[in-house]
């Protein structure tokens, strides 16, 4: 398998069959911020996407999010995200360190682990050397 090949695609966060990924065996969630929680630079996460992550939560993931941007506490999405989920900014994606450091406080190996995001050479290379079930979301 290519390192760069994700395990699967799909158009939107919202598209994606998290009753399967439960039915896999997947525990844990990880997401990507730019242009897969939100737009490019989301200031503001919208209802449907508080929603699908209110709702994950209730299915029994733990859910957490690993953004390679820089800016953590001025960053007004970041701080609403990080006061309800594991999250890790300056990530530093693909390199397996931030993968490792966010699954290990959320107690969730990486074989039970989703990585989501939109590219391919942070995302889903980083993932998938761990063995992380990666989806690429591909607008
Ligand atoms: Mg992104």
């Amino acid at each position: 398998m290519s390192l760069l090949r994700a395990r699967e695609q799909a158009r939107s966060i919202l598209d994606v069959d998290y009753e399967r990924l439960y039915g896999l065996g997947k525990r844990a969630v990880l997401f990507d911020l730019d242009n897969t929680l939100g737009g490019r630079r989301p200031a503001e996460l919208s209802p449907a996407v508080k929603e699908l992550l209110d709702h994950l939560t209730q299915m029994g993931f733990r859910v957490g999010i690993l953004t390679n941007r820089r800016i953590g506490t001025k960053d007004p999405v970041i701080v609403d995200l990080a006061a309800k989920y594991p999250l890790r900014y300056r990530a530093g994606k693909p390199r397996k360190s931030g993968f490792l450091e966010i699954l290990a406080q959320m107690d969730v190996p990486p074989s039970k682990a989703v990585m989501i995001g939109d590219r391919l050479l942070t995302d889903v290379l980083g993932a998938n050397r761990l063995g992380i079930y990666s989806i690429h979301i591909k607008a």
